[in-house]
């Protein structure tokens, strides 16, 4: 391997190329607008976008794209080369600051719930300097946020960038009380990315992995993750091959991948870089898991990121590690070591708290999709209410602030909140209760609920807003008082005391959890088409409006969008499974019948008892039978499933009947799969995808 630092970012716009590149003035210009999220005049975007379109044209790139992120989570570009023609017939390369600025794509084929229906189909792209230019596949890669023309936002980015711009306002008026000096806050994110490695020849074998990244059929492998013998395994060779060659791709695209293990499900894997501003490692998570699917196709694999791929063995998510961050270094979430420092602390931390109680059906719902609704609440996921895990020690320690009892540990009495140290307590590194779906980890939170396919711009934008507003909240207590060190003590205690019902340090997998949560009156949206339409609840339009992160237009249009993609995608699965079950599976079954019934025959004129053919023939008709009328009965549902107009109906239906519809096709057909002769059957097995890598 060549040397890492010198090729670590090497195909990227960075600071180190723009210090090079661009005059003293230029670069001033520009790190300013970069490090306070500030505009840029169009004679400085001149200046930048001749530096950059020579960079990227010594590298070799011919092309540039304004890389966006729509609403369908995944990523968008359109190229267009640097040529322009010259007089005498030549062309020149070029790019002028207009073009790096703004582009035009055509928006009507994007989802925009609504949105462009009332406005023009066409929006623009903006360039987003916060996030670094990049070539990929000689073109030059301008990120961009992507709005309609009247503003809207089409896509993930501009609201995270203003949700962004909201905590930092609200943390920086907190800051201020405390006297400490910052110019931003940024909210940081480490996005842990599992996924799954499988032979490509056997996934181009398989229509529901092809056209839904899931198995729709398959009965388990007489192995699966129980002697948990994979997790943390020594990786295989061609999977560590593999785990090298995508390092580099990422590296040279200024990505910090740093971690990598197997998971806890044979062929799972991990990858984790190290965390940034939330706006990068969003635009890098999506690079990562665009990176994983090529090289994989490099490799001779196919990267598997739907959440669960396979039924009955885990699924795949993406921990979205979050903590608030100075321009200055300082990590908010970070306990530290004097009084005034623990008092910071404990404000941001309860903050945090409070916000994730009162905004449980917000976080909640940024992570439903279809494909994550198999996962939670699956016993290797966490369930799908909402509660925070603070660990023994620190739970301990508000509960003492709390009720203004002693914390015996540390024999400190009566914890006067910027007077005293903390007693210390351990980062709960060993036990970190992986069953909670919120936890501190320490100096972060860990939200383990997405699903590895998703896009963090959503859950972070959610993140992002919902500590803003409380933040703010507290600035207003706080701000003029007499006694500042006495009504934060104050305040700190009755938002613990107000918000006890979301600390739960137990067991999340555990059957009582989910009769206690409902005790303790917490919310528990089971699926997507029951959470999503709560983005639209007064209070949600209330939040996001007042800190100018979606306007309620934005809103709604989002819970069309959210919905009309999740009927969308169960549409896809059924019909998939129709497919399958019609031209492969019963054809199948019929003609392995067949070959049995002619041996029985054929054995009974030789006068042998053919009592394995027979009985063989028996039980697989009667499953063949069943499979035929549940494919009938899906096949019903699906065509009145599509007729319904209403979003909202729709996606309950397709949950509540389709779901179940496709259910009942699969247990027969499962069984019939285990009964089959190998070479009868149409599709490679759980056995042979999860384990012959
Ligand atoms: P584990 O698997 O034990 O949870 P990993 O090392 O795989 O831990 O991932 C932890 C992630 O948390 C890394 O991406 C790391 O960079 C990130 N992280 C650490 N500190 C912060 C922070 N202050 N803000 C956001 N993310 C952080
Ligand atoms: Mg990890």
């Amino acid at each position: 391997m060549s040397n890492i630092p010198e090729l670590f970012g090497e195909d990227v716009f960075n600071l180190k190329v723009m210090k090079q590149r661009l005059p003293k003035e230029t670069f001033k210009a520009l790190k300013k607008t970069i490090d306070n999220a500030e505009p840029l005049d169009l004679s400085v975007a001149n200046v930048v976008a001749n530096a950059m379109k020579d960079w990227a044209v010594e590298k070799g790139a011919t092309h540039f794209t304004h890389w966006f992120q729509p609403m369908t989570g995944l990523t968008a570009e359109k190229h267009d080369s640097f040529i322009s023609p010259t007089p005498d017939g030549g062309v020149i390369m070029e790019l002028s600051g207009k073009e790096l600025i703004k582009g035009e794509p055509d928006a009507s084929s994007f989802p925009s719930g609504g949105l462009r229906a009332t406005f023009e189909a066409r929006g623009y792209t903006a360039w987003d300097p916060t996030s670094y230019a990049f070539i990929k596949d000689g073109s030059l890669c301008i990120p961009t946020a992507f709005c309609s023309y009247t503003g809207e936002a089409l896509d993930k980015k501009t609201p995270l960038l203003r949700s962004m711009d909201a905590v930092s306002k609200s943390a920086l008026k907190i800051l201020d009380l405390f006297g400490v000096k910052a110019n931003r806050v940024s909210s940081t994110v480490g996005p842990e990315q599992e996924y799954f490695l499988i032979e490509r020849e056997d996934y181009a074998k398989r229509k529901d992995l092809i056209y839904t990244g899931r198995t729709l059929f398959g009965a388990p492998a007489p192995k699966g993750q129980e002697l948990e013998d994979h997790y943390f395994g020594s990786v295989k060779m061609r999977v560590s091959a593999y785990m090298k060659d995508l390092d580099e791709e990422l590296w040279k695209l200024g990505i910090t991948a740093k971690t990598k293990h197997n998971e806890v499900a044979p062929a799972q894997h991990e990858l984790a870089p190290i965390f940034s501003t939330t706006n990068i490692a969003s635009d890098h998570n999506q690079l990562t898991m665009e990176a994983m699917r090529k090289t994989a196709k490099k490799h001779g694999f196919k990267c598997l990121l739907h959440e669960k791929p396979f039924a009955g063995v885990n699924g795949s998510g993406k921990h979205n590690n979050w903590s608030l961050s100075t321009d200055t270094g300082i990590n908010l979430l970070d306990p530290g070591k004097t009084p005034a420092e623990n008092a910071q602390f404990l404000l941001f931390l309860t903050a945090v708290i409070k916000a994730v109680n009162k905004y449980q059906d917000l976080l909640r719902l940024s992570v439903a999709t279809a494909g994550n609704d198999h996962r939670l609440g699956a016993n290797e996921a966490p369930p799908a209410i909402i509660s925070i895990f603070l660990g023994d020690e620190l739970t301990a320690i508000l509960d003492a602030i709390c009720n203004d009892v002693d914390y015996d540990n540390d024999g400190v009495a009566d914890l006067q909140i910027g007077v005293d140290v903390l007693p210390s307590f351990p980062k709960d590194n060993t036990d970190r209760n992986r069953t909670s779906p919120f936890a501190f980890t320490g100096n972060r939170f860990e939200f383990r609920m997405p699903g590895s396919r998703l896009s963090v711009a959503g859950p972070n934008t959610v993140l992002n807003t919902i500590v803003a507003e409380v933040l703010d909240e507290f600035a207003e207590k706080l701000t003029g008082v007499d006694d500042f060190q006495g009504t934060l003590h104050e305040l700190i205690k009755e938002t613990i005391k107000e918000n006890q019902n979301i600390i739960f340090n137990g067991d999340g997998y555990s059957d009582e959890w989910p009769k206690e949560a409902e005790k303790r009156g917490l919310l528990n949206l089971r699926s997507t088409p029951e959470a999503i339409p709560h983005f639209a609840d007064p209070k949600n339009i209330e939040v996001f409006e007042k800190h100018g992160v979606y306007t309620e237009t934005e809103i709604r249009s989002r819970v069309e969008i959210l919905l009309e993609e999740y009927v969308k995608i169960l549409n896809i699965e059924a019909l998939t499974m129709i497919d399958m079950a019609k031209k492969d599976i019963l054809p199948a079954v019929s003609s392995y019948v067949r070959k049995l019934s002619q041996t029985a025959k054929l054995a009974k004129e030789c006068g042998a008892d053919p009592a394995y053919e027979i009985d063989l023939v028996k039980k697989l008709t009667d499953l063949e039978k069943e499979t035929y009328k549940n494919l009938q009965n899906l096949e019903d549902i699906t065509v009145k499933a599509s007729g319904i107009e209403d979003m909202k109906e729709a996606a309950t239906f397709y949950h509540d009947e389709v779901l179940t519809a496709m259910g009942m096709l699969r247990a027969p057909a499962d069984q019939l799969e285990t009964l089959v002769g190998e070479k009868y059957w149409p599709y490679p097995t759980y056995g042979k995808m999860l384990f012959y890598v």
